[in-house]
């Protein structure tokens, strides 16, 4: 059987408990084999944004991820640097795994952007996409040329900025992230 691979890019700025669903309600409703989070340098769609160091999220990422063995990290669009193209993460996913299905996860806010992203027909033949429910994000529909499936997921209205805004305003973040990633940014001194 073709291994079904799972992509979830992102700023995990930081990783909440809304992206470890995200990530959950994929693994069950589309039977993934595994799922790769992986961090941006920079996305081209917030270039007035300087998230907190890559070192500081890749630590938030890995303890958050923790015991999940069908989780993993992928640091190539760090490593690379810059702005992060989607296209080109997914032609190294191809090539590193020539036989595999690829899925790109994508929260339905981000939908309705993505016939502007980089090389999108190249990327609409390489990849299907699974598309997130969010709340406050009114029903979406996949714009051609892409293909994919929609989750029922576990909504959750919970989003990196809202995590930085409490951590910012000295308001408490528990049950919003994992305890091991609260811990990080307070010791860290992260989003004040
Ligand atoms: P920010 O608030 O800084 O814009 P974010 O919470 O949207 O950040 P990202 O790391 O930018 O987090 O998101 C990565 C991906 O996860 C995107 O596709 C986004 O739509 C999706 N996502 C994030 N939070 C949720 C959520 N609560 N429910 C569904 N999808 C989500």
């Amino acid at each position: 059987m073709k291994q079904r691979i799972g992509l979830f890019g992102g700023s995990f700025d930081p990783v909440h408990l809304g992206h470890l669903l995200v990530a959950q309600a994929a693994f069950e409703e589309i039977n993934l084999s595994r799922i790769f989070f992986i961090p941006t340098a920079q996305s081209p769609f917030k270039p007035e944004s300087s998230p907190v160091e890559p070192k500081d999220r890749l630590r938030m990422l890995h303890s958050a991820l923790a015991g999940q063995t069908w989780c993993e990290v992928d640091r190539q669009e760090i490593d690379r640097g810059g702005i992060s193209y989607t296209i080109e993460t997914a032609r190294s996913y191809r090539n590193s795994f020539p036989d595999a299905e690829l899925f790109y996860l994508i929260g339905a806010d981000h939908v309705a952007q993505l016939p502007k992203w980089r090389e999108a027909n190249a990327l609409a033949e390489l990849l299907q996409f699974i598309v997130v429910p969010r709340p406050g994000e009114p029903g979406v529909e996949l714009p051609s040329p892409f293909r994919g499936n929609f989750l029922r997921g576990f909504p959750l209205a919970v989003s990196s900025s809202t995590i930085r805004a409490r951590v910012n305003a000295r308001l408490s973040i528990d049950h919003l992230v994992k305890r091991e990633v609260a811990e990080i940014i307070r010791n860290n001194g992260l989003y004040l």
